[in-house]
């Protein structure tokens, strides 16, 4: 299994570095022609809008499009943004995810905060202790579209969606890559390792 990291700009080191402290090969992604071989792919954190822009001018916007429409992607925070289709106000997105975001939505009095989250989706991962969730200038979900099938996986105590689901996209408000807790990680590899298992076989050259 390779998983690749979205490398334009933001938090994608940290990333690598969870992916393979759980034994998983991973590489920096920053061309269309480096998803080629990858099974997953996670957006990191950073500024949404310079992802975005830098993402159109490498020409990834439609191979990465292609590539979600096949493998597993995982957003988080500015990531969460890229995927989904609507943050109402204009700037690219991949627009995968029905879901509705809103950048920046803790206020500037709050621009940082962590969190123990409740996330039943973990439990039996290591345990069943809260996650340490990490929010910096975060979005937030406004709402999913669990007709097209999104789903919310986590919320704060006061009813905020921060981590949603949609087959194989996955999205969380926060950062992850920024503790020592392996379990999003974790899950992720197992929704990467999920899509292999139902892949029809590749063809083999023979001759
Ligand atoms: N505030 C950033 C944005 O709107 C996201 C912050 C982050 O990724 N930590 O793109």
């Amino acid at each position: 299994m390779k998983i690749g990291v979205l490398a334009l700009q933001g938090a994608f080191a940290e990333h690598i570095n969870l992916l393979r402290r759980l034994g998983v090969e991973a590489v920096e992604v920053r061309l269309p022609q480096e998803l080629a071989d990858l099974d997953g792919l996670i957006i990191p954190g950073g500024e949404s809008t310079t992802i975005g822009k830098l993402a159109e001018l490498y020409g990834l916007m439609a191979p990465l499009q292609q590539f979600a429409q096949e493998k597993p992607v995982w957003g988080t925070c500015a990531g969460m943004i890229f995927m989904a289709k609507d943050i109402g106000r204009q700037q690219p997105l991949l627009g995968l995810m029905d879901v509705v975001v809103e950048r920046n939505a803790f206020g500037r009095q709050v621009d940082s905060f962590e969190v123990d989250l409740d996330i039943p989706a973990l439990n039996g991962l290591n345990g069943h202790a809260p996650f340490p969730a990490v929010f910096i200038r975060a979005p937030r979900l406004v709402s999913a579209n669990e007709a097209a099938g999104a789903t919310v996986l986590a919320r704060l105590a006061d009813g905020t969606p921060v981590a949603a689901q949609q087959g194989h996209w996955l999205v969380t408000s926060f950062h992850p890559e920024l503790t020592d807790d392996l379990r999003l990680h974790h899950y992720f590899v197992n929704m990467v390792a999920a899509a292999l298992a139902a892949a029809p076989p590749k063809a083999v050259a023979t001759g």
